[in-house]
């Protein structure tokens, strides 16, 4: 029934979808793993390429729509980066330059925290065409899944989106820093790091009873959402086994949930 009422929205939007060229790449995002998330153009751009790239965040289902195209998955195993970021580059400029229509689909939006900017960098120094198809990133698909408001109205003013993961230290955020704007913090790739960033987080300020959750497999059917303190953070991953892909979300929308009856 559903597959009906989409065929006819379809039809009376009569949406002109941009073509793939031969020799193209087109940056992509498949959004948190609702395929419902996916955009128009994205699920036309799988529909005309020839050659798929793609990550682990992204579902069969949803690199399925391929069915013409050549996979080439190039994602993590075991937390690992199966292939380095040089090669992936080097991957979407030679598959172009073979005249190949290259879709390069990653998880959620393409250029929040997915390397995205780099294989743009790389596709301009090599002056390959590419465009960017935007995704709905995990967080913002993640909290309106577990009915946790992104901004409201008399609690925060500005939402930040932090990785918890960047090694090097000209990305490592200043959390203290964040902790005293009060705004309310998305953090991705946050459970490894997750010890340093509370104490940094609590330094900065932060309250150890500051409402806090975790967002588990956000917009997939095996979603859970468990929710703590930012104190009780370490505490309640360990006890409800969470496991990623998660977000963890500090701040006081979290409390908004109950609110809403969720
Ligand atoms: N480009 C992606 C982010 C890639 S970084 C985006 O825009 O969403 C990978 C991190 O994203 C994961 O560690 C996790 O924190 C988050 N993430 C991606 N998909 C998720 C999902 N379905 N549920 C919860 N977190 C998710």
């Amino acid at each position: 029934m559903s597959k009906h009422f989409l065929d006819k929205a379809m039809a009376r939007l009569a949406h002109d979808a941009p073509e793939l060229q031969p020799g193209h790449v087109w940056l992509a995002g498949a959004g948190p793993g609702d395929p419902g998330l996916l955009t128009l153009d994205v699920l036309s751009a799988l529909a005309q390429a020839d050659a798929l790239v793609h990550d682990a965040l992204v579902s069969d289902k949803v690199v399925a729509v391929a069915a013409e195209a050549e996979k080439f998955f190039v994602g993590k195993r075991g937390g690992r980066l199966s292939i380095p970021q040089g090669d992936i580059n080097a991957l979407l400029v030679r598959l172009a330059k073979e005249g190949r229509k290259v879709v390069r689909l990653k998880g959620g939006h393409p250029l929040v925290f997915a390397r995205g900017g780099e294989e743009a960098l790389a596709l301009a120094a090599a002056q390959v065409p590419f465009r960017v198809l935007p995704g709905v990133t995990s967080a913002f698909g993640g909290l309106a899944s577990a009915g946790i408001p992104a901004t409201m109205r008399g609690i925060n003013g500005a939402v930040i989106l932090a990785t918890g993961f960047a090694a090097d230290s000209d990305d490592r955020p200043d959390w203290a820093a964040l902790a005293r704007t009060g705004q309310p913090i998305v953090i991705y790739m946050g459970l490894t790091h997750m010890a340093a960033t509370v104490a940094d987080l609590m330094k900065g300020g932060l309250a150890a009873d500051t409402p806090a959750a975790f967002v588990e497999n956000a917009t997939l059917p095996e979603e859970r959402t468990v929710v703590a303190t930012l104190g009780t953070l370490a505490e309640a991953a360990h006890r409800e086994k969470v496991v990623s892909p998660s977000l963890i979300v500090v701040g006081h929308i979290v409390s908004l949930r109950e609110k809403f009856g969720r």
